[in-house]
């Protein structure tokens, strides 16, 4: 066939547009915190940023590594592994064919009590505690780097009767296991997430420390502007590196629709997974968010909608072209 004509799962423009949104992230990051911080302290907070991202980004590639942290994972309790017959694997085992993917997945149900400890720090799940398990008690993710798909009992219970929808939470997981394998927006959050608690403690040690009349020189300013200043560079840096996040959600969405050509199971998927206040939300709710809000993301189904439906109309017309020219003599 044409290559023009092949469904193209990655765009060059997206993946720029993500880099730079990484870019940006960690530019604002790193000089916010070098205006308010001691460059040790920075340095520190980097090395032990960078030391979780390899060891969850890259060490986890290895199927050595994956295996054993995985196995500790699973015997700790906070997760199991999808029963072999169960239907949703039936369901990822079609799609990962489809995509040629050399590996299954592996499938873990995870407790719901892990999702929101991943999702938000200790203090901000006590006090959202209802809000947090009810955003994540529905939860379906993938870690593509270590090609893990994951969901939760409630996850599987609410999909039960919905295939159309599940189909579509399949095939848009499965795209990113395909498409964001070294995501920069993900390497950004990771970055950002643990580099910023590093620095919290810093600023807590300084406070500690000049409590009992010592001094522990890590903050070039006053404690409360650090605080503030370090919100600050966070939540901006935050702007930067969700941009990203979402173009690859779009991608994934995009993708998925092209897998299953199901707009009601696809728009059904975005009733199911948002509640009604998110459905309200603005556009300025937009720039803070790691998923498009409801109403754009809509929209952009129904985009994608087209455009496959017009991809598969050239690829069809092309195959006749072809077989015809095929059974035409040569002359
Ligand atoms: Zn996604």
């Amino acid at each position: 066939m044409d290559k023009n004509l092949k469904w193209k799962f990655n765009s060059v423009s997206e993946k720029a547009k993500e880099t730079a949104g990484a870019a940006v992230a960690l530019a604002v990051f790193i000089g916010g915190i070098s205006t308010i911080f001691h460059p040790i302290a920075v340095m520190l907070s980097l090395a032990y940023a960078t030391g979780t991202l390899i060891q969850g980004e890259i060490l986890m590639k290895f199927p050595k590594f994956r295996d054993k942290a995985l196995s500790k994972f699973l015997k700790s309790g906070m997760a199991k592994e999808l029963p072999k017959d169960h239907d949703l694997l039936k369901r990822i085992k079609k799609v990962s064919n489809r995509l040629n993917q050399k590996d299954m997945p592996r499938v873990l149900i995870v407790n719901a009590d892990f999702v929101g400890k991943m999702a938000a720090p200790p203090i901000i799940r006590k006090l959202f505690r209802k809000s947090i398990e009810e955003n994540m008690h529905r939860v379906f993710g993938v870690a593509p780097n270590s090609n893990i798909f994951i969901t939760t009992e409630e996850g599987l219970k609410s999909t039960k009767n919905k295939k159309d929808e599940l189909d579509f939470i399949v095939a848009h997981e499965m795209s990113h296991i395909k498409t964001d394998k070294f995501a920069p927006a993900r390497f950004a959050q990771t970055i950002l997430k643990k580099s910023s608690r590093f620095l919290v403690l810093a600023v807590a040690a300084t406070v500690a420390a000049s409590a009992v009349g010592g001094a522990i020189p890590l903050i070039s300013t006053s404690i409360f502007s650090a605080v503030g200043s370090l919100f600050i560079a966070t939540t901006a840096a935050g702007v930067a590196w969700k941009y990203g996040s979402r173009i690859a959600e779009y991608r994934a969405d995009r993708n998925a629709m092209h897998l299953t050509k199901n707009l009601d199971g696809a728009v059904g998927c975005m009733n199911m997974i948002s509640n009604f206040n998110e459905r309200d939300m603005s556009g300025f709710q937009n720039i803070f968010s790691t998923h498009p809000i409801y109403k754009y993301r809509v929209t952009a189904l129904h985009d994608s909608f087209n455009k496959v439906t017009m991809h598969d109309a050239k690829v069809k017309f092309a195959q006749k072209i072809n077989k015809a020219s095929c059974a035409s003599p040569k002359i």
